[in-house]
């Protein structure tokens, strides 16, 4: 595959038979069929400050967070809707310690043990993440955000650190959990060849799923004037990493959808296979404004599932009532 050329060309049907053989993959492995996680954004506190994040420490912004009951509340309208994986979310937020976040899961586990829990609350330490499988997260997201250095210490402050966030992936995938990595696209600083190395790197460590979204300026942050990444150049890669790692788990991200009304339908067009509804509290939503302008921030769960199905129905796919785990599936080629 030559990924400079379909990076860049601006032939459309070069980029229509990328995006029509990564389908065939995805179709291949997983069938016309699109997973659903149910997305709970349980905190906006946050120790980082992120450079491109609309809830960074410095942000003057009203803080929340969810108690177990309202995560739990969450999930049981969550799993009457069909969802079977939970999504926790948030900042990295002191108040969610090690004996608090494994309360929670083992609540969700004990009341929904047919449910996947997936966990992304940032960088922990080992001893934070063995406890969090032990208490049963079966799953953790946490983006690589860029595989390059330079560009790493571009996006974020002095404090953190690149080696750390890969040497958390590294730990997640070592204690058995099924690991999420991924990256903006378009976030500042990122060129093509920062690009190839996210592409290598994935293709390398092959994460079980791989979140991508255009980056989206948030307001209060010190990108807030830094234009949005491209929603074509998010398909192409989207497309690029299946063609790459065909069983992985690619969600069809908000941010996308945020983007263009039809972002989602597209992303899937182009051989993603996740969907990730919110199932936040409505009067919470808001304030995880980790970019402007998000989507469905005023829409019931239930609303949102039915639209996120109608939407998948009109372009030939069905959502199971399935965790979604990773495939071990063989494929020929
Ligand atoms: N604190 C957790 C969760 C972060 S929010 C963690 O560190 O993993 C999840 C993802 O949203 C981030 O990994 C980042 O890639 C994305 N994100 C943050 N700000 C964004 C922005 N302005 N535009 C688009 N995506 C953004």
């Amino acid at each position: 595959m030559d990924i400079d050329y379909l990076l860049t060309t601006s032939d459309p049907v070069a980029v229509q038979d990328l995006f029509d053989e990564a389908a065939r993959l995805r179709d291949e492995v997983y069938g016309r069929r699109i997973f659903i996680r149910g997305l709970i954004e349980i905190t906006n506190h946050c120790r980082n400050n992120c450079l491109y994040c609309g809830i960074r420490r410095d942000v003057k912004t009203q803080r929340y967070r969810l108690s177990k009951e309202q995560i739990l509340d969450c999930c049981r309208t969550g799993h009457a809707l069909g969802f079977r994986t939970f999504v926790l979310q948030g900042g990295e937020d002191a108040w969610f310690t090690d004996d608090v976040v494994c309360d929670i899961v083992s609540a969700i586990k004990g009341e929904f043990p047919d449910c996947a829990v997936t966990l992304s609350l940032g960088e922990r330490g080992r001893e934070s993440f063995t406890r969090l499988r032990e208490a049963g997260a079966d799953r953790y997201l946490l983006r690589h955000e860029t595989a390059d250095a330079n560009h790493y210490a571009h996006l974020h402050p002095a404090e953190m650190s690149f080696e750390h966030r890969m040497q958390c992936l590294h730990d997640l995938r070592d204690l058995g959990f099924q690991v999420g990595a991924g990256f903006m696209v378009g976030s500042p600083g990122q060129t093509l060849e920062t690009l190839k190395k996210d592409l290598d790197f994935i293709a390398d460590f092959r994460p079980e799923m791989v979140g991508i979204g255009p980056f989206i300026p948030a307001a209060g942050t010190p990108f807030e004037k830094h234009p949005a990444g491209s929603v074509e150049l998010t398909l192409r890669l989207l497309a690029i990493i299946r063609i790459l790692h065909p069983h992985v788990l690619l969600p069809a991200t908000t941010a996308l959808g945020t983007l263009h009304p039809q972002g989602r339908e597209r992303a899937i067009n182009a051989g993603a296979n996740v969907v990730m509804p919110n199932l936040s509290p409505q009067d919470t939503r808001a304030l995880y404004s980790i970019y402007n302008n998000k989507l469905s921030t005023h829409s019931e769960a239930a609303e949102t599932v039915a639209d996120t199905r109608a939407r998948l129905k009109a372009i030939g796919f069905d959502i199971p009532v399935d965790r979604g785990d990773f495939s071990k599936l063989k494929i020929e080629n």
